[in-house]
């Protein structure tokens, strides 16, 4: 901060006064006398002590809140942070990504950025355009600008947080200076993210001297939870029915579930997902205490809680993937040059973790002095696994359904399974109690009764589709509905199959498109059925139809993409550029929402 006395109207001796003091001021202090001042300008009565001092109001600190989210995890944290800025006398405001007009941000006081990271390092849908407007020629100078951003992500990516870290250097270089360092976090978010918010929150209430309770910050009141429950306190649902979906031949395995939610509160709406917080396979954790030599009696702590290491291994760590600060911890557990060389190279490092777990860790590079503590601090929170929710609560009451295809699968000799799938597939039953809470998902709604909404949603990405159709149904909803399905085979793996024929009997169901890959010898996909109907998928569109995607992220929803830049181009005689600002103003406009892992 450059200060300028000589064209103050001060005098000589209080310029040499003031200037004696700033020079001896840090960065915070300054800002904090801004507040002062402003607040004595303004004609409050502020004393010297700014925990005492009545003058720079919370008018005096303007936080605003943007976020970038997929799945809702960095939304509820901002309207977390708005919540507890009230509490602090600061005000905020949260605000979308996609909402957020860029022109505001040289007029920002203070900005609070939270985001997560898709797969390949990718920001979250509602955050493209934000990102690429920070990241282009067009971004202002922030000079004046205090922030802070908090990134959410998953470290067994290779491109862990780095939306977060993208705007956190890219606001830097722009001139702006932080007020807390940024965070990174992993699945297990809550902790760190809490620290990050007290931290944010004491410095802007330091600097701008505010202190006293603003008014409740209007977003953040809306979030009212109405449950006890939620990802930290979550519900024993039981198990009402647990039956196969796939028919017989199938070389799938798809399960339908029901549980109670019975006298919870919890609430949900169709596109939400049900969390759920597995367990690990015994027969997993008991090879792995053989291996370490312990019996699993000895007592440890984990999650503030003191239980044997069995118990610890089987609900609370993760024991199925090696993410790279595991294998960083081992490397130095185990002391071990060759190890610290394949961590030290990331796709070396990817290619030997792929399929394994921490059997084969500690098979491969055993540690002889490990101790059940060390090795329940090294390994991660076993996070809960998000299964999005295929009822709808205006049909079904206190339950709520979902669809979960067992994974299981073979790598490096060993058969394994999904950890949640497994669980769920191989070991729990009816009248069995889960722990669940409710992900909401604000990016996945229907829109209102009348728009017409297509939805596209192979393999268990069909889920979300039938909560929206049991919801338009139970509303009685005028909006036409078109679904695309994809699966293997007709004969096994038509999910809902007489349901969906049901609704289409019943009008309810407007149009229903099939594609069954492995039924002939060339594939045959969704996207296949979306371009052998270009014209009517445009036609539709042209009359406001809502576009959901669900499913696989990696191949699927790419090409599905590219589906219908191929429609928007053949139908709407865009070129390539003009249909990627058609897709992403229909984004813009929710009326393209995906819900892709
Ligand atoms: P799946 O059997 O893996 O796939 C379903 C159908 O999609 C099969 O017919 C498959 O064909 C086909 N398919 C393969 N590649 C495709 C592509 N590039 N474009 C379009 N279709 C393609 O189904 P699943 O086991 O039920 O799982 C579906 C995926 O969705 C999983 O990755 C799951 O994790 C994900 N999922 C995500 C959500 C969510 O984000 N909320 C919800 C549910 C499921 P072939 O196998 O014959 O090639």
């Amino acid at each position: 901060m450059t200060t300028d006395l000589n064209s103050s109207p001060l005098s000589g001796d209080q310029q040499a006064r003031l200037g004696e003091l700033l020079s001896g001021m840090n960065e915070g202090q300054l800002f904090w006398l801004a507040g002062f001042l402003a607040g004595k300008c303004a004609g409050g009565s502020a004393n010297a002590d700014a925990h005492t001092a009545t003058a720079p109001t919370s008018a005096a600190a303007e936080l605003t809140i943007l976020f970038g989210s997929q799945t809702g995890n960095a939304e509820e944290l901002a309207q977390q942070l708005a919540a507890r800025a009230a509490d602090k006398g600061v005000s905020a405001k949260v605000v979308d990504m996609a909402d957020y007009k860029p022109k505001q941000l040289k007029k920002e006081q203070y900005l609070a950025v939270l985001t997560s990271t898709q797969g390949e390092g990718d920001p979250p849908d509602n955050a493209l355009d934000f990102h690429e407007f920070i990241n282009g020629k067009k971004a202002p100078k922030l000079e004046g600008l205090r922030y802070s951003v908090l990134s959410l992500g998953d470290s067994s990516y290779e491109h862990f947080c780095k939306t977060g870290q993208d705007f956190d250097s890219k606001l830097a270089t722009l001139g702006a200076t932080a007020l807390a360092e940024r965070v990174d976090c992993d699945v297990d978010y809550e902790d760190l993210a809490e620290d990050w918010i007290n931290r944010v929150l004491e410095t802007i209430a330091v600097e701008a001297g505010a202190n006293q309770p603003a008014a409740a910050n209007t977003a953040a009141a809306e979030q009212a939870p109405t449950s006890a429950f939620n990802r930290k306190n979550p519900y024993a649902a039981v198990i009402l029915t647990n039956q196969l979906l796939s028919g017989r031949g199938s070389d799938k395995e798809v399960r339908h579930i029901e549980l109670s939610l019975e006298d919870s509160g919890l609430a949900y709406k169709p596109g939400d997902a049900l969390g759920i917080y597995p367990q690990n396979s015994p027969v997993l954790v008991s090879e792995l205490l053989e291996t370490l030599g312990f019996d699993g009696d000895q007592v440890v702590s984990a999650d503030e809680r003191d239980i044997s290491l069995r118990d610890a291994l089987a609900f609370y760590r993760e024991i199925t993937l090696l993410t790279p600060p595991l294998m960083k911890h081992w490397a130095d557990l185990a002391e071990d040059n060759v190890l610290k060389a394949m961590v030290a190279d990331s796709r070396e490092l990817k290619a030997w973790t792929e399929g394994r777990d921490v059997l084969d860790l500690i098979q491969a590079w055993p540690v002889a002095t490990l101790a059940p503590q060390e090795l329940v601090n090294v390994l991660r929170k076993l996070p809960p696994r998000l299964y999005s929710i295929s009822s709808s609560q205006a049909a079904v009451d206190d339950e709520v359904h979902i669809t979960v295809a067992a994974v299981r699968y073979s790598s490096h000799g060993r058969d394994r399974q999904g950890v949640a799938s497994g669980w769920l597939s191989d070991r729990m039953s009816e009248g069995d109690k889960v722990r669940v809470y409710i992900d909401p998902n604000k990016k996945f709604a229907l829109p209102e009764d009348t728009a017409p909404v297509i939805m596209i949603g192979p393999g268990t990405g069909v889920a979300p589709f039938r909560a929206f159709l049991q919801e338009r149904e139970e509303r009685q909803a005028e909006g036409d509905n078109w679904l695309f399905f994809g699966d293997r085979r007709f004969r096994s793996d038509f999910l809902y199959q007489s349901e969906w024929l049901k609704w289409r009997r019943d009008g309810l169901l407007t149009r229903l498109d099939v594609a069954f890959s492995r039924d002939q010898t060339e594939k045959r996909y969704v996207q296949h059925c979306l371009e052998e109907n270009s014209a009517e998928v445009w036609a539709w569109l042209q009359r406001g139809a809502s576009l959901y995607v669900c499913g696989d992220a990696d191949k699927m929803a790419p090409d599905v993409h590219q589906a219908l830049l191929g429609i928007a181009s053949k139908q709407g005689g865009l070129n390539q550029e003009q249909a990627e600002d058609y897709l992403r103003q229909l984004n813009r406009d929710k009326r393209y929402q995906r819900d892709v892992y």
